[in-house]
């Protein structure tokens, strides 16, 4: 078969269609996991394969740096070298920088560095609140105007129309945003909205400039649609002048970005403005099981407004797998702990931890996920892009293989990058935990490019790898790396785990507090949930805690969303009592039971705590007080060394539980709770001497 008709293997007729549909628009109209991306990478290399374009003449833009990644990892194998992708932002850079000398002057400019600084200064000025909150909340709304291309003058009167919760007086919202742009006029500083206005003004106001983009780039495709800005939508008009070579995907339930303004108005209303459009629409899911798939019409089944009238009954293809769980916790950290242990059984069963995420609504729900995936001494990653190419390990490595590539050298791609990096730390096997094997991820995850880059691209030597990561680094496209994936339902959008853990559904944080009572943005926050569980393509956990934290009042109501979803045989349908009526997820944690006995009453332990305590909250407490404090004080000259927070060594409730129980050796230590055999290794030797009173410990 000859590689132009491989490039039609394994799609549907739909999907076949869009892909060789000849140039011109083609919307494709779907729903999660349907094979969007998939039919647009597919439609790229096809135009490309057939020679109706030149790779270098199409333009692919996404929303997201990892998308835009992504895209281009695809787009590598199926063989269309050289196509750009890119998020809007990135590829206004890009031609920014090329057109500016002609379209202003020869002076350069800077991309704002401190943002909220400028912003507060404009806001000192007209005498608005200068606290951080407010800061950022009068940035996002000067970000919402420019992006739905409101000025100024215009706010006060828009914002009343669209029902903006302004941060501050309307009017005096406007000052600041009128104060702010002037500010940055003159220190010569642009904004990344800027980026795209200038960009769309380059084009629309200097014909030799139009006319030079646009014979370069012929072909432009948009993913995810539904999320563009009137910003975006003006750049993408002007990119195409008077010309109709534009294909756009998109799933308007998928819109989850209106609070920044963007509009599915766009993709809903595009055979309207290109009536001659190939308009494809896909209901079959590919990536979740029937079950997931089910349990996703349910939750936007309940759906109401404009996008929801866009819906499509997503018909699961996979083979049939677990039913969702559904789980209710007494705290935060109860659920967290229960997580992370599911998640330890998902690991001992073979999925790799690449292929689980724990997904919430705001970043702030990371940390004591963080925490107890590091008790659990689980890798992951904080997802947030740029954090890769700017950990200090990531950077020393970029620098010694920009040595190594101007050294004469021999031998295979990946060899050679392993030896540059096997000074830094790299090791055949994995080191235990903490920093050394976030370290150690980090190079390994480079070694990993460096085989992609090899396969995809065979001659490929290291000054080519050094330029790819410089290139990644750029468009902050992280690899990924061998961890479990901690990241909000916004960043989680096109993307797809074999394991999703949706936490912390309670009332107030889906939907989020501040959209109660506006029914367009409650939608919102459905299609959220919407879009996390279609990233499942097997096993979903769907959980919440009653209270913050342990012990405290048990308020929370679980999300709304929820209702109906929940099965009505489920432990968790009925009304909240204890423990260990959550089903599979709680009985996983049931590890031990003997540890779930307290060992002053002998009753039934409630709450993480208590289990860790190995004694009611309200049993008399006999920790030895002097034996804590010198934990403490060993603990956080721990941490400094390994240069990590204190929790990732012990959590307060481990060292509590170490100072009441005082374990003189290895077997009591890792009776408590939290201690497995990680970090006895690590820290046994250690705590056994404190308790014995013999630190520090006689080392070899
Ligand atoms: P989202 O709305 O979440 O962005 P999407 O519509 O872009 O989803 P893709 O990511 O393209 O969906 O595809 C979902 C999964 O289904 C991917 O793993 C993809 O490889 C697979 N897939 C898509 N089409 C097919 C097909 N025809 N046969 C088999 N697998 C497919
Ligand atoms: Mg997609």
């Amino acid at each position: 078969m000859d590689a132009g008709n491989k490039l039609l293997e394994g799609l549907d007729p739909e999907q076949r269609a869009a892909v060789v549909a000849p140039r011109g628009p083609v919307c494709v109209l779907a729903g999660a996991g349907t094979g969007k991306t998939r039919t647009i990478t597919r439609r790229i290399a096809h135009l490309v394969h057939r020679g109706h374009v030149a790779p270098g003449q199409v333009l692919a833009v996404t929303f997201t740096a990892r998308a835009a990644g992504e895209m281009r990892t695809r787009l590598r194998a199926l063989g269309a070298h050289g196509v750009q992708a890119r998020t809007f932002h990135a590829a206004a850079l890009r031609q920014l920088r090329y057109f500016w000398p002609r379209v202003v002057d020869d002076e350069p400019w800077q991309l704002v560095e401190h943002k909220l600084r400028l912003v507060g200064q404009a806001a000192h000025r007209v005498g608005a609140s200068t606290e951080a909150e407010s800061l950022r909340d009068l940035a996002s709304e000067i970000e919402w105007s420019k992006a739905s291309l409101v000025t100024p003058e215009d706010y006060p009167a828009v914002a009343a129309r669209a029902h903006r919760d302004t941060p501050g007086p309307p009017e005096q919202v406007a000052q600041v945003y009128a104060t702010y742009e002037q500010l940055k006029m003159r220190s010569r500083v642009l904004d990344f909205d800027d980026l795209l206005l200038h960009t769309a003004a380059a084009l629309e106001e200097h014909p030799d400039v139009a006319g030079e983009f646009r014979d370069r780039y012929r072909c432009f495709v948009v993913d995810e649609y539904q999320d563009v800005t009137p910003l975006q939508q003006r750049v993408l008009d002007a990119w195409l002048g008077n010309r109709d070579d534009l294909t756009v995907v998109g799933d308007a339930n998928q819109t989850i970005y209106s609070f920044a303004g963007a509009t599915p108005r766009w993709l809903l209303d595009f055979s309207r403005r290109f009536p001659e459009a190939t308009t494809v629409r896909l209901e079959r899911d590919y990536r979740s099981t029937p079950q997931v798939v089910s349990l996703a019409n349910r939750v936007i089944g309940a759906a109401r407004g404009r996008p929801a009238g866009a819906r499509l009954r997503l018909v699961g293809q996979r083979p049939p797998g677990p039913e969702p769980e559904f789980a209710e916790y007494d705290d935060e950290p109860a659920e967290a702990a229960a997580v992370a242990l599911r998640i330890r059984k998902l690991l001992d069963e073979g999925v790799p931890a690449s292929e689980i995420a724990v997904l919430f609504r705001v970043n702030a729900q990371s940390e004591v996920y963080e925490q107890a995936l590091a008790e659990q001494d689980i890798p992951y990653q904080v997802r947030g892009g740029e954090r890769f190419f700017a950990r200090p390990e990531v950077r020393q490595a970029m620098q010694a293989l920009r040595v190594a590539a101007g050294a004469p050298g021999e031998g295979a791609l990946d060899a050679r990058v392993r030896a540059v990096l096997e000074p830094l730390g790299l090791t055949e096997r994995p080191p235990a935990g903490g920093a050394t094997r976030e370290r150690w991820e980090s190079l390994r995850a480079l070694v990993e490019l460096a085989e992609e880059l090899a396969t995809a691209l065979p001659e490929a030597d290291l000054a080519r790898f050094a330029q790819e990561l410089d290139m990644r680094a750029e468009a902050q496209h992280p690899p990924t790396v061998e961890g479990v994936t901690l990241a909000s339902l916004h960043a989680a959008k096109g993307l797809e785990w074999d394991a999703v853990f949706l936490v912390g559904l309670v009332e107030g944080t889906l939907p989020i507090q501040h959209a109660d009572g506006d029914d367009e943005a409650v939608e919102e926050e459905r299609r959220l949930l919407y879009v996390g569980v279609t990233r499942a393509r097997e096993f979903l956990s769907l959980t919440w805690a009653l209270s913050r934290s342990p012990g405290g009042r048990r308020h929370r109501r679980r999300s709304r969303f929820l209702y109906g979803l929940v099965p009505d045989n489920h432990p968790a349908a009925l009304p909240a009592r204890g423990r260990g009526r959550d089903g599979a997820a709680s009985r996983a944690s049931l590890r031990d039971e003997a540890r779930r006995r307290c060992r002053n009453c002998g009753g039934p332990l409630v709450g993480t705590m208590a289990v860790k305590l190995g004694r009611c909250a309200d049993c008399p407490s006999d920790v030895d007080e002097e034996l804590l404090a010198r934990l403490r004080a060993w603990r956080t000259e721990r941490a400094r060394q390994l240069k990590v927070p204190a929790y990732v060594v012990f959590t307060d409730a481990t060292l509590t539980a170490i100072a009441e129980q005082r374990p003189a050796d290895e077997a009591g230590l890792v009776a408590i709770p939290g201690i497995g055999a990680a970090k006895l290794d690590r820290y046994g030797a250690d705590v056994i001497a404190l308790v014995n009173g013999t630190f520090p410990p006689d080392r070899e």
